[in-house]
């Protein structure tokens, strides 16, 4: 027999699933307008939705997500055109991953199997393990929250990414932006408000990989490679290096008239024939020697410049030099995410840079460099690195697919494995802390 205390926890539970939806969806439907709107440099904020083909305003009652568009009937009110059932499926896919992250973060207890999947594990340490009325969502939201805007911004970037072979860099920048200021400010109320976070993972302090207490080597590091990349977007803007691929689209233009009309016109691997990846790639490098080099001497100087100041003693605990004074709470937040950003961008741009010089053709774009980029900033180094790899999995399974059901396109850009492998990233933590653990030879837990 449930009690009243158990009905209220339960009806509190659903209505907060079910808000995590609507939140869901809506921004769902926010994305529908960003991938319909940005790659044809239109205004995400005027007009209004309307008609794509008669231009008829929709009404406040239209516009609600997946609703809106199973009132209509997937026709327009006035001229009976069809509207792509693309719009709710987005709607409702966002709405779900939104709500379903919700219930394994915050309503999973640790302990709950189904079907012998361990869902309970799935939620990251600093989430757990209350859940109900005890939910930690008061003390770790603002992580959540860049968690969501982080995957709300690679389904747009995925849908994007497939339709026209370019991501937006406005979609990346966004999650960078915000997880730049959401991880150190809710680090420093956590850390005036109760001194840290109630829960993390062994051995971390924040819900991001971060530096240790003593790792002033990696804060230095950190702040000399974004120094860097500051320093190389100056020298870039006034000319004192060259953008790559600057004559691609003259290359493109005058490679389309040279080919013979037909198929060749709407080839969209025509960068695959670009003959000159392997030069441009020296620019590249150009641009990314200050920032290579301003992390080492960061972390060089941070070491030397604390060391002296508050000086050095030996750790029996890591068998290694100590300072007396540790990283504060919000700058290890702050560089945590700086060293996710780097690190996230610097693995696909290594590859993009090795694999273009070795096989003379443009490997990994750079969208995809900003993309893993953005992910290390909301959530950390070792997610971005995992998902790198990961996402070379995704794309064999793509493949598979593609074979198995013919139909499926042949190929997909690179992004969107990588924002597959992102969630995936999350949703296998468990299995991906064991696979860590096993192959470092070492128990591993991930924050
Ligand atoms: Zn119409």
């Amino acid at each position: 027999m449930p009690t009243i205390n158990d009905i209220l926890i339960a009806s509190f539970g659903i209505a907060q699933v079910l808000w995590f939806f609507a939140f869901g969806a809506s921004a769902g439907s926010l994305i529908n307008v960003l991938v319909y709107r940005l790659p044809l440099g239109l205004s995400v904020v005027t007009p209004p939705s309307r008609c794509p083909s008669c231009q008829t305003q929709l009404t406040w009652r239209e516009n609600i997500p997946v609703l809106g568009w199973l009132m209509l009937g997937g026709r327009c009110r006035f001229c009976k055109s069809r509207i792509s059932p693309e719009y709710p499926l987005v709607e409702a896919f966002v709405g779900v991953l939104f709500a379903g992250l919700y219930v394994l973060y915050y309503l999973t207890p640790p302990e709950a199997r189904y079907l012998g999947i361990a869902f309970g594990k799935v939620a990251p340490a600093w989430a757990g393990p209350g859940y109900g009325f005890a939910s930690p969502l008061l003390e770790t939201w603002p992580t959540f929250g860049l968690i969501l805007l982080l995957m709300g911004s690679l389904v747009a970037m995925t849908l994007v990414d497939a339709k026209t072979f370019t991501i937006p860099l406005i979609l990346t920048w966004i999650p960078v932006v915000v997880a730049f200021l959401v991880h150190p400010v809710h680090a420093l109320v956590i850390e005036r408000m109760r001194g840290g976070l109630s829960h993390t993972a062994a051995g971390w302090v924040w819900t991001i990989p971060t530096p240790g207490p003593n790792s002033w080597y990696w804060v230095g590091a950190a702040g000399g490679g974004l120094l860097g990349l500051g320093f190389s977007l100056l020298l870039l803007r006034f000319g004192f290096i060259t953008r790559s691929f600057a004559d691609y689209g003259d290359w493109e233009k005058s490679a389309r008239e040279a080919t013979e009309a037909g198929s060749e016109l709407s080839d969209p691997e025509m960068w695959t024939r670009y003959p000159y990846a392997r030069r441009e790639m020296v620019k590249e490098l150009a641009f990314l020697a200050l920032p290579v080099a301003l992390a080492f001497a960061g972390g060089w100087v941070a070491d030397r410049v604390i060391g002296a100041t508050a000086g050095w003693s030996f750790d029996q605990q890591t068998q290694g030099m100590v300072t007396s004074l540790h990283v504060p709470l919000w700058l290890s937040a702050l560089a945590g995410s700086v060293l996710g950003y780097l690190v996230g961008g610097g693995i696909v741009w290594a590859i993009r840079v090795f694999g273009s010089l070795g096989f003379g053709k443009e490997a990994m774009g750079l969208g995809d460099v900003h993309l893993l980029a953005a992910v290390g900033a909301c959530v950390g180094w070792i997610d971005a690195f995992v998902a790198f790899f990961l996402a070379a999995f995704v794309g064999v399974a793509w493949a598979l697919l593609g074979a198995v059901f013919g139909g499926l396109r042949r190929h997909l850009p690179y992004g969107p494995h990588l924002a597959v492998a992102t969630l995936l990233t999350l949703l296998l933590r468990p299995l991906i802390q064991t696979g860590l653990s096993f192959l470092l030879h070492t128990p591993i837990e991930l924050p």
